[in-house]
């Protein structure tokens, strides 16, 4: 942090008597206040959105529902009657809005990493012969390298790490796919979507963007913006529950060359047809596999209602004036130094977590959790805190600071 007004370990009375009714009246100004009700929280900050969304409170009476009347009574009958069947495409429409996308582009089902895979091996084979380069976020989230590495070997193709801002520059005319996160899970860097896309496009390649720490948080733009192809879970900022189906966005212009490596009978065009030869469907049923998990589906569609009437620009504004505000709050009550946000202070770089450096973080968090303010940590020295507009408010950010700095007063440091 830069040099803070305050010599102490905690910042003088007046001080947080302004802070903390800057945070009421910010509270009562904000037009997303009334989400907060809606989910099943306690006393507690819960800054942990970013990892596992809050259940909105409604949620368990219409599982209950899908479990005893649909699987129960109903049960073969509930594939029609209750929309089983047609739900991953349903679903999908409905998180269209959210991040972006006409309708008929998503389908949910299948995890992350799955989506993944299906994501790069297609978007490979759409750029088709002579490129065999995959261009891959160096800083990614794990499991997107991982997956990507694989669906390399199995296309002969070469993965070249490059960090996003680099990506412009390394692009070349064999290049196939790039593979980017569009906001960073560890520091809470924000990435240029718009303009990373448009040099993918310009060097004759294939985008896919991982959408997990950005939709539900920010406008995304998928249609907007050219986006090819992108994939996001629904359990962080979507609040879904955990591991609640993933989703994949295909864009209209590339369904039809849209050539799936995991082509099961779901995604078939006639799939009671039961033929022994494989005929995709049209439109996004083509990025379905098998069977899909109804239960944690038919959670998720639930859990969208909370979105109900919510405009993801007015998420966006909020989430960036808490993260504002908590950096501000963090600056005032924490001793000069103690921790370092590695979080980019513009807001056209910063997604919606604040990421402190910290030499004691493990011990820091774990403080931080037994009074109430529940972040988590990235090994091996940074505090995450993920700020989910629709349910936490201006009081929750000053009260993590004032925390936050009382836990440091009392750890040594390093
Ligand atoms: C959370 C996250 C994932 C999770 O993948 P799963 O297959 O759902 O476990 C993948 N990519 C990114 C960028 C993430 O933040």
């Amino acid at each position: 942090m830069s040099e803070t007004t305050t010599t102490n370990t905690t910042a003088s009375a007046t001080t947080t008597e302004a802070l903390r009714e800057r945070a009421l009246k910010l509270d009562a100004a904000d037009p997303l206040a009334d989400r907060r009700e809606l989910f099943a929280l306690d006393d507690g900050v819960y800054l942990d959105g970013n990892s596992l969304g809050a259940l909105p409170a409604h949620v368990p009476a219409r599982v209950q529902d899908v479990l005893t009347r649909q699987w129960g009574e109903l049960r073969i009958r509930s594939w029609e009657e209750s929309g089983w069947w047609t739900a991953p495409e349903r679903i999908g429409d409905r998180i269209a809005p959210l991040v972006g996308a006409a309708a008929g582009q998503i389908v949910v089902g299948d995890s992350t990493s799955v989506n993944v895979f299906k994501a790069v091996v297609a978007a490979a084979r759409i750029a088709g012969e002579g490129r065999d380069e995959i261009l891959v976020d160096a800083t990614t989230f794990p499991t997107d390298g991982y997956i990507a590495a694989s669906a390399a070997r199995l296309t002969g193709h070469r993965i070249v790490p490059v960090a996003p801002a680099d990506v412009p520059a390394a692009l070349g005319p064999r290049a196939a796919v790039v593979l980017l996160n569009q906001v960073d899970y560890r520091s809470g860097r924000l990435h240029d979507l718009p303009g990373l896309t448009a040099a993918v496009h310009a060097a004759g390649a294939v985008a896919v963007w991982d959408l997990c720490h950005s939709a539900g948080a920010l406008p995304v733009g998928l249609d907007e913006h050219g986006v090819d192809l992108a994939v996001g879970c629904t359990y962080k900022y979507l609040n879904g529950g955990p591991g609640s189906p993933a989703y994949l966005y295909v864009a209209e212009r590339h369904q039809a060359a849209f050539d799936s490596p995991l082509p099961g009978w779901n995604s078939h065009a006639d799939p009671f047809g039961m033929t022994p030869d494989y005929a995709p469907a049209d439109g996004s049923a083509r990025g379905r596999v098998g069977t899909p998990d109804i239960v944690s589906m038919l959670t998720l569609e639930a859990a969208l209602d909370a979105w109900d009437g919510v405009e993801v620009d007015a998420v966006r504004a909020k989430s960036l004036a808490l993260t504002d505000f908590f950096l501000e709050c963090v600056e005032a009550y924490v001793p000069a130094g103690r921790v370092t946000s590695v979080t980019p202070a513009a807001h056209a770089e910063r997604g919606s977590q604040v990421a402190l450096r910290c030499d004691d973080a493990e011990s820091v968090m774990r403080r931080l959790i037994e009074r109430g303010v529940v972040g988590d940590l990235r090994r091996p020295d940074v505090l995450r805190f993920g700020f989910t507009p629709l349910y936490v408010g201006f009081a929750d950010a000053e009260r993590a600071a004032r925390v936050l700095a009382e836990v440091l007063a009392e750890t040594a440091g390093a």
